[in-house]
């Protein structure tokens, strides 16, 4: 996937907040305090936060991971993985 791919696929980190929603939680957006399933799609102005309708607890979609206290977007983080992960590697020798 080149630079203009990863953008054609994220063209905005909303599209790449979805992208990770779905990967981490599939379909349904599980309350981490009380297991109650999220209805409500993510805030618009913190797209980042859940609320919950029943415990009106809020929590963050990258709580117990790697991302959780950066205040980078995630479209940094994930073609940098990307990068990381698709570089050649090339013999010292
Ligand atoms: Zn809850």
């Amino acid at each position: 996937m080149t630079f203009l791919d990863f953008l054609q696929n994220f063209p905005d980190e909303k599209s790449i907040i979805n992208y990770f929603i779905k990967v981490r939680y599939g379909e349904t957006v599980h309350c981490p305090h009380c297991g109650s399933v999220i209805n409500h799609l993510n805030r618009a102005d913190k797209p980042k936060v859940f609320n919950c309708s029943a415990c009106k607890n809020t929590f963050s979609i990258s709580k117990g991971t790697i991302f959780e206290k950066s205040d980078n977007d995630l479209r940094k983080w994930f073609y940098a993985i990307h990068l990381f992960l698709n570089a050649k590697k090339e013999s010292l020798l």
